[in-house]
């Protein structure tokens, strides 16, 4: 186990910071995606100035930039700096068709996070069809703009709009035929939004797993999000998405056990309210919630925070070195108003003999984590919508299945 020192809230610093401490941990460079600060109180201000109003028209488009309307919120709301119910209470009094889209997204967000809290890794595999793809193959030819853009701003900025992972995704599988698995984890180590819940829920919706029908990317939908892009496309007379996809053929498979019916309905929505066994000296903080507004620390604003770098485990993922300096300026940032140590090793023996209050995550990690640290305090996960036990099978069966809503 080592003890590493608090990094001061300077971005000049945190570079460096994740350089020397956390080497052998990330891959690319130890530097900041140039579209978010990381932190509370940069997620706030994100919050804060977010408009609803002319999101449903403008959320799709993608280039220029300026056309954007997406709320870019999502590297905050991943990490739980701001929870989907603020962000669904925040947007109340806008433009009712916005605010309509706008927390629609919002419920995308909470279903894949009951499919991943219910299912785990079984979301690794098609959940209702299979599409085989060779693993050898890079399904993104970067002399297209179109893909190019979209790549190079997942490369450089660690986000894309959602359409333009959709183009993404599709061209890899769908019409390249490459494995949607390693699609998803080169998305997953960019994005700093990368979470393996709305991730493999993107990826098996674009590329049909999910539901049985593809997502097809074409031109058409390039002169639409981005009119003007393929003037400056160096194949734009010879352009491989002129036409339609071919339909992949998605064989049906056998659906995981639990789409339809959760048999423990507890395990996959945790407490419903604070579980104690015992006095906690500390609050173990995980990445799947890093606010000031966490529950478990805002329970005792008198407790120092503990949080892990998991070296084992970013070892294996090797993320990019911008998701880590994101993470690591957001507790920067939460230093500056909260005592914190920051240790790098493995949580569960890090935390082996502390008596620790947490948030319950909706994740198989902190389950597993869980069972070995026993926290003496569990605080439950603020969900927009606390999971029942109908199906998951679609968005749509999910949302006709929901019990009565919670703090939405
Ligand atoms: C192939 C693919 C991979 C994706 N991977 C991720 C991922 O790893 N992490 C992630 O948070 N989202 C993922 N998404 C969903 C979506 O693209 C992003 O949430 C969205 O682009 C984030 O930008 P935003 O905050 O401006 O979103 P907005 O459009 O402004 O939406 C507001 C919020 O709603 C939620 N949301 C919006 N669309 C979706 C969606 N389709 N599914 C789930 N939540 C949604 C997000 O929390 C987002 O911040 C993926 C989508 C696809 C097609």
């Amino acid at each position: 186990m080592t003890s590493l020192p608090v990094p001061a809230f300077d971005r000049r610093n945190i570079g460096e910071w994740v350089a020397t401490h956390l080497e052998g941990l990330y891959s690319g460079l130890a530097v900041s995606s140039p579209m978010f600060i990381g932190g509370q109180t940069a997620a706030d201000v994100a919050l804060g100035g977010f408009d609803v109003a002319g999101y449903a028209a403008n959320r799709n488009e993608v280039w220029p930039a300026d056309r954007q309307g997406a709320s870019r919120l999502s590297p905050y709301i991943r990490h739980s700096l701001i929870s989907l119910p603020e962000a669904w209470h925040a947007v109340g009094g806008g433009p009712a068709r916005d605010v309509s889209k706008f927390r629609d997204e919002l419920l995308w967000q909470e279903y894949a996070r009951h499919l991943y809290a219910r299912l785990g890794n079984a979301t690794k595999r098609g959940l209702r069809a299979t599409l085989e793809g060779g693993e050898q193959v890079d399904g993104w030819p970067r002399e297209m703009k179109c893909i190019d853009l979209a790549l190079g701003e997942l490369e450089e900025n660690g986000w894309v709009v959602n359409q333009a992972r959709m183009w993404l995704a599709s061209h890899w599988a769908v019409r390249e035929g490459a494995d949607w698995r390693v699609g998803e984890d080169r998305f997953f180590a960019h994005l700093l939004d990368g979470s393996r819940a709305a991730n493999r829920l993107g990826w098996q919706w674009t590329v049909g797993t999910a539901n049985g029908r593809s997502y097809g990317f074409s031109r058409r939908q390039v002169e639409r999000r981005a009119p003007g892009l393929c003037e400056s496309c160096h194949v734009r007379d010879s352009c491989p998405i002129s036409e339609w996809p071919d339909d992949p053929g998605l064989p049906r498979t056998i659906p995981p056990i639990g789409l339809k019916n959760d048999g423990d309905v507890v395990a996959t929505a945790g407490p419903e309210w604070v579980s104690s066994n015992g006095t906690p000296e500390a609050i173990w903080l995980t990445a799947e919630s890093l606010g000031d507004r966490d529950p478990a620390l805002a329970a005792h604003p008198e407790l120092p925070a503990v949080f892990v770098f998991d070296a084992p485990l970013l070892r294996r993922l090797q993320l990019d070195g911008k998701r880590l300096f994101f993470m690591t300026e957001t507790l920067a940032d939460l230093a500056q108003r909260r005592t914190l140590e920051i240790y790098k090793g493995r949580p569960e023996e890090i935390l082996a003999r502390r008596a620790v209050a947490t948030t319950f995550a909706p994740v198989p990690g902190w389950r597993r984590r869980s069972a070995s640290i026993r926290p003496v305090e569990v605080h439950p996960w603020p969900w927009l919508r606390r999971p029942g036990a109908g199906s998951v099978a679609s968005f749509s069966a999910w949302r006709k299945a929901l019990p009565g809503s919670t703090g939405a």
